[in-house]
């Protein structure tokens, strides 16, 4: 299936579910929920499920081939320096971008404080025990828990070994080769059925909360909408300042985009990043390295919500924002968006800790869980993006620096 034809697709799913999950909320609550929890839920979360099937093999594949044709895999260090560097940058502007939108729109001014959803029970692990869970102590345990940080050390390890062993690799490289292109056929035919599933987790997400929610939180909502609209446009003038071709850029990752907002999981999204980057022309090596790093760390949309969120719950519970305090939820918000999971609904459950960080009520995000998945889709879709924007940046440099 072609790439326009897919992302043509998968946005009539996305429009069909919005239409049919609002009917069926309007015209009858009840047969809404029920089919709901029978068929959209179940179809949904089993489309999740299936397209994260080759998340780990292509990933592990992917970057075990690259690192095997770069013969040792020196350059490694320098592209997780260089993207870390970018990740750095462009996160703190996402970042900035969210609070200037806060300050200037200010979404909890006026607003009823009572709670609108159940606070998220589970608590963002500490920062230092997440940074050591990065090394994997076995790496079977990695592959088969899908902790992708710790996929990519495991694959980096392996595929420094095999470029200093010569021979004695060369059956397990033939394996993997094997392995990789196994895992593109599987993804090709998982993508038969993306419609269908983004049409369920859409027509769920709608049927079951309705949009009046949105109407009520609508500063909110429309005003993390417009700095991500905001900081998509401001990776397309980098993306032109540098000569990366915007235009072509977005023509193909339009799919992945498209995937990302209606899965809203940038994991669920990376095997179709893959694809559309090798469409875009990012060399191989890069793309294997950096796409799967990045969407293991790359968040600019939970940057975007963290800032955004604070001052939101500051103006809300009327705390003076000062100085001190708008430090202390950008440097929060700042780590806490390269550790949020890409899966559905993470960026709710990291709030407490940029919340507890800077000392705000935590009750705040009872507020704003009702319409968190309505607002998940587009940040994921940011987060996609911006992962995409920075592997092409970190092409761009390379071939750059050695002269290509
Ligand atoms: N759902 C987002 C993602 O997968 C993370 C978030 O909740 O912000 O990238």
């Amino acid at each position: 299936m072609s790439a326009n034809r897919l992302s043509a697709r998968i946005l009539l799913g996305l429009v069909l579910g919005v239409a049919v999950g609002a009917a069926l909320n309007l015209s009858s609550p009840g047969a809404a929920a029920a089919l709901d929890r029978y068929v959209f839920s179940p179809v949904g979360e089993g489309f999740l499920r299936l397209i994260q099937f080759v998340v780990v093999p292509l990933v592990f594949a992917a970057l075990v081939l690259a690192l095997d044709a770069l013969r040792g895999g020196g350059r490694v260090g320098r592209y997780a320096g260089r993207l870390v560097l970018l990740y750095v940058v462009s996160s703190a502007a996402a970042l900035s971008v969210g609070l200037v939108t806060a300050f200037a729109l200010r979404p909890g001014a006026g607003l009823e404080r009572s709670g609108t959803g159940a606070a998220p029970g589970e608590a963002a692990p500490p920062l230092e025990e997440w940074l050591v869970g990065v090394l994997p102590s076995n790496p079977f345990e990695a592959l088969a828990t899908g902790n992708l940080l710790q996929v990519i050390v495991s694959a980096v390890l392996v595929g420094a070994a095999l470029g200093r062993l010569g021979e004695a690799g060369a059956p397990f490289v033939a394996f993997v080769r094997s392995l990789y292109e196994v895992s593109l056929k599987v993804l090709e035919l998982v993508l038969y059925v993306v419609p269908f599933g983004v049409f369920a987790l859409i027509a769920s997400v709608v049927a079951a909360q309705g949009l009046g929610l949105l109407a009520r939180l609508g500063v909110y909502v429309l005003g993390l909408g417009l700095a991500i609209f905001v900081m998509a446009l401001v990776y397309a003038a980098v993306l032109a300042a540098t000569g990366s071709r915007p235009g072509a850029f977005f023509r193909s990752f339009a799919p992945a985009l498209t995937l990302a907002f209606g899965t809203a999981s940038s994991n669920a999204a990376l095997p179709v990043v893959l694809k559309n980057a090798e469409r875009y022309g990012l060399r191989g090596d890069v793309l294997a390295f950096a796409v799967p790093f990045g969407t293991a760390l790359k968040r600019d949309g939970a940057a975007i919500l963290q800032g955004f969120n604070a001052v939101f719950v500051a103006q809300l519970y009327g705390v003076p924002l000062t100085p001190a305090l708008v430090g202390a939820v950008f440097l929060s918000a700042l780590l806490v968006s390269f550790s949020t999971a890409g899966v559905p609904g993470s960026g709710i459950i990291m709030m407490t800790t940029v919340l507890g960080a800077a000392g705000l009520p935590l009750e705040g995000v009872a507020l704003v869980a009702g319409i968190d998945r309505f607002t998940d889709g587009f940040r994921t879709a940011l987060n996609v993006l911006g992962n995409a924007a920075n592997a092409a940046l970190l092409d761009r440099w390379e071939r750059k620096s050695s002269g290509s």
